[in-house]
C-alpha cells in the first residue's frame, strides 16, 4: 500500500480504499488499522456500508446479512442523517442513494481489499462469491489485496466451486450467487505485438496475504467452517442474545470456539463459552457437520484447568464439596 501511495503522489489522507465484506478483515480490524494510518475505507457491500454509516453499535449480526437486525426505518434514519438526505423509509431509494455515493467513492480509489471464499493451492486461484457485483469493482482497482485465513486453502479450483455452491445454498437457499469471480493473476493483455501489458481493466497487482492468527493451534474441526451462517439461525442462544454470543463477526458457538485460537481462553469465556446449551442444533444444520458442542466441551475443560470458570460454577463446585449438593 505504501509503495502505491508513494507512486500515486496522493496525500495519504485522501487515499480511498474500496473494501468488500470479509470476516477475515474484521477479525484483524483491518479497516480500523488502515483508518488509523489516515486512509479512508469505503465499504462497498450495502449491509456493511449501512453499518459503517451507523458509526456506533455497528457490529454485524450475521455473516452474510450484517445489517439484518435493522428495520427500513432505522436504515432510512441512518442514511438520511449521515448523507444529509431526506429519503422515504423504502428500500429502493435507500439502495440507489447508497449505490451512487459508493460508486463515486470507488471511482476515487486505486486500492481494493477483499477476503475470499476459498483458494485453490495447486491452481493458484482465488474464488469469491457475491450477489451485489461489488467485488468485481473492488478487484478492478490498480492494487487488489486479498486477505485469507489458511483454512481457506483447498487443492483445486473445482473444490473452490463446490465450497462456493455449498456456502450459497446454506446461506441463501439458492444454488448460486449472481456472481462467482475467480482471480488467478493481474489483468493483462498481449494484443499489441504480443507485448505483455498489465492493468487493462482489472488490477495491475494482486497481493494475497495468508493469515494464520492462531489457526494452526485450533482443533481441525474448527477450521471446517465455510462461513454460511446457517448454524446461528437455529441456535437458541444466538436467537436470544444475538451477536453478543460470538466473537467479532464469527457468531454463535463456532465463533466462540474460534475466539480461543484467535485470542485466548479468557476471550472465549467472555464470548459465551458457558452460554452454549450443548444442544447440537448447530451441527445438525451445518453443511460440514462442525461438531461445535464437542469443541465447546473440550474448551470448557481447558478453561477449568486455567481457573477461568464462572463464579456461579465455582459456588456450585464448593457446595458439592462441602454439602454433597449443588445447592
Ligand atoms: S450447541 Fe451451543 S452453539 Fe450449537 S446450537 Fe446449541 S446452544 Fe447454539
Ligand atoms: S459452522 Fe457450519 S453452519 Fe456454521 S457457519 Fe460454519 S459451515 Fe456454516
Amino acid at each position: 500500500i505504501n509503495e502505491e501511495i508513494e507512486k500515486s503522489n496522493i496525500d495519504r489522507n485522501e487515499v480511498y480504499i474500496a473494501k468488500s465484506k470479509s470476516n477475515t478483515l474484521r477479525e484483524i480490524d483491518a479497516s480500523q488499522f488502515l483508518e488509523e494510518q489516515g486512509m479512508i475505507i469505503v465499504e462497498t457491500d450495502l449491509g456493511d456500508r449501512i453499518l459503517q454509516l451507523k458509526k456506533d453499535d455497528n457490529s454485524p449480526v450475521h455473516p452474510t446479512g450484517p445489517a439484518s437486525h435493522l428495520t427500513v426505518h432505522d436504515i432510512a434514519d441512518i442514511v438520511n442523517e449521515s448523507m444529509n438526505l431526506d429519503l422515504p423509509a423504502e428500500p429502493k431509494p435507500i439502495m440507489e442513494a447508497v449505490r451512487e455515493d459508493v460508486l463515486n467513492l470507488i471511482d476515487k480509489s486505486f486500492i481494493g481489499i477483499s477476503g475470499t471464499n476459498s483458494i485453490a493451492a495447486e491452481d493458484g486461484a482465488i474464488l469469491m462469491v457475491h450477489n451485489e457485483g461489488n467485488i468485481s469493482l473492488v478487484q478492478s482497482k490498480k492494487l487488489h489485496i486479498i486477505v485469507a485465513g489458511i483454512d481457506k486453502l483447498v487443492p483445486m479450483i473445482e473444490d473452490c466451486v463446490s465450497i462456493g455452491k455449498l456456502e450459497t445454498a446454506f446461506a441463501t437457499g439458492k444454488p448460486l450467487t449472481s456472481y462467482i469471480n475467480i482471480v488467478a493473476g493481474p489483468s493483462k493483455t498481449a494484443d499489441i505485438e504480443k507485448k505483455l501489458l498489465k492493468n487493462m481493466y482489472g488490477a495491475e497487482k494482486v497481493a494475497v496475504i495468508l493469515l494464520d492468527n492462531g489457526r494452526k493451534e485450533a482443533f481441525k474441526e474448527c477450521l471446517w467452517c465455510i462461513g454460511c451462517g446457517n448454524c446461528i439461525v437455529s441456535c437458541p442462544v444466538y436467537n436470544s442474545i444475538g451477536n453478543k454470543f460470538g466473537f467479532h463477526s464469527y457468531l454463535g458457538g463456532r465463533g466462540v470456539a474460534m475466539s480461543r485460537y484467535l485470542k485466548d481462553n479468557k476471550v472465549s469465556v467472555d464470548s459465551g463459552l458457558y452460554m452454549c446449551t450443548l444442544c447440537g442444533l448447530c451441527t445438525e444444520n451445518c453443511p460440514v457437520l462442525t461438531p461445535t458442542s464437542e469443541i465447546i466441551e473440550n474448551l470448557r475443560n481447558e478453561t477449568q484447568k486455567e481457573g477461568l470458570s464462572r463464579e456461579s460454577h465455582k459456588k456450585i463446585r464448593e457446595n458439592i464439596k462441602d454439602k454433597g449438593s449443588p445447592y
